[in-house]
């Protein structure tokens, strides 16, 4: 461990070298506040990114990973964070985008300690941020925060939080392949409709229980073949081998295992209408969100589609009832074909234009906090927000 010192030697030498330049990223992309947060008795070293706070507090998980570099840490700190925001602001929530990385190995590094540590640095911004689970989190890490402040969510149903949010986020995705049936086919049964599930994992698994129920006709596969024979043996799904699935002869597309899979190998691959599923960033790029929309396939943002898990902690804030979440989380078929129809109308891909709905919605809220609430001036801080694309960065 370093000593304290009053020398600023080295710091002086880092400005000097070229680094991130963190400012000109922040000013192009309209971030608030980056945190940098160190507890050297438990090793704590973590960022907090509060992007946007116009629609209200930044919520946004808590991911843990052995990033090998700092800058790494930070700029996928400011990617996750600012992806928040766009999917708050479509979801209809009133919150604004944030995230925290721990720089860390969930497997070997998580200590009680290590996550109040964190909840204490959660706890000095006031609520301005709010936290939740992520890959590489727990519901019982964040029991370890909530001993240390009160902004958190994602808290187990022991300690009075919502827990896994999977079955939610599976019933949201549901909800958005019905939206997606109805722009192509006009009517929103799914009553025999294929459709080629990748990923039989928490929301997958819980998903394809939903289109079964539906008179789906289901193809599953997964990198784990018991989970994923397990999942057809109860739906009645047919079971490929995990490179098959974008051979297979479906209606709907549904990726609920990895990012980045529809790409230049997989696209020509598909002969579906509809790609709709849970994954995050399911376009390798803009790109391929333009040769969708070419190809006459409907796409369904994945930041919308799989907006349940989200919508679902948010609920914990106001005292949760799964009830109202479920209802809520249903939304996501009005949420999804407004933005549809938008797409439609403009002739614009659906992944633009739930960019546009996201960046209008931040900012017609701004004219009504000049409204003196009472409770405080400056309540909202009004943050403009830049019209780039929320992937880049
Ligand atoms: P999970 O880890 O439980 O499931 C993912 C599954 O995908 C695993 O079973 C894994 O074996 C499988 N898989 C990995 N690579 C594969 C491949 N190449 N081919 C086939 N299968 C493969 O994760 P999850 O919680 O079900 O989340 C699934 C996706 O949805 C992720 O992209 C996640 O970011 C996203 N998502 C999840 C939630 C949620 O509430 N859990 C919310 C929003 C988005």
């Amino acid at each position: 461990m370093t000593t304290m010192t009053t020398s600023t030697d080295k710091l002086k030498r880092a400005a000097e070298s070229a680094g991130l330049d963190l400012f000109g990223l922040m000013s192009e992309y309209q971030y608030e506040q980056i945190v940098m947060c160190h507890e050297p008795y438990t090793g704590l070293k973590a960022v907090i990114c509060v992007h946007n706070t116009t629609l209200g507090p930044a919520l946004g998980g808590i991911r843990m990973w052995p990033y090998e570099t700092e800058q790494e840490a930070i700029v996928d700190a400011m990617r996750l964070a600012r992806a928040m925001t766009f999917k708050a602001a479509v979801a209809g929530l009133n919150l604004g985008g944030g995230k925290t990385v721990v720089i860390g190995d969930p497997r070997t590094d998580k200590t009680e300690m290590l996550f109040r540590a964190l909840g204490r640095f959660v706890d000095t911004l006031n609520g301005r941020y709010i936290a939740a689970e992520d890959v590489g989190t727990a519901t019982e890490d964040m029991e370890y925060i909530a001993m240390e402040t009160p902004y958190v969510t994602g808290v187990d149903f022991v300690a009075g939080g919502s827990g896994d949010p999977s079955p939610m986020t599976a019933y949201g995705v549901y909800q958005g392949i019905r939206a997606c049936v109805r722009q192509v086919h006009g009517t929103d049964s799914l009553q025999g409709r294929k459709v080629a599930l990748q990923g039989t994992g928490h929301v997958g698994g819980h998903l394809a229980d939903l289109l079964a129920e539906a008179g789906v006709e289901l193809t599953v596969t997964d990198i784990n073949m018991d989970g994923a024979r397990e999942v057809a043996q109860r739906t009645g799904a047919s079971l490929v081998a995990p490179d098959e699935i974008y051979d297979v002869d479906a209606d709907i597309f549904t990726p609920c295992a990895l990012g980045g899979v529809i790409n230049p190998e997989t696209i020509d691959r598909l002969g579906c209408q509809i790609v709709a599923g849970a994954a995050n960033n399911v376009l390798l790029n803009d790109e391929m969100g333009e040769e969708l929309h070419r190809r006459d396939v409907l796409y369904a943002p994945d930041y919308v589609i799989n907006a349940g898990g989200l919508i679902n902690v948010s609920e914990e804030l106001g005292g949760y009832n799964a009830e109202r979440a479920r209802k809520r989380v249903g939304r996501i078929y009005n949420a999804l074909t407004k933005i549809l129809e938008l797409a439609r109308h403009e002739q614009i891909p659906p992944y633009r234009a739930a960019e546009a709905v996201a960046l209008e919605r931040i900012k017609s809220v701004r004219p009504i906090a000049d409204v003196y609430t009472g409770r405080s001036r400056t309540a909202w801080q009004h943050q403009p927000i830049a019209l780039q694309s929320s992937r880049k960065g």
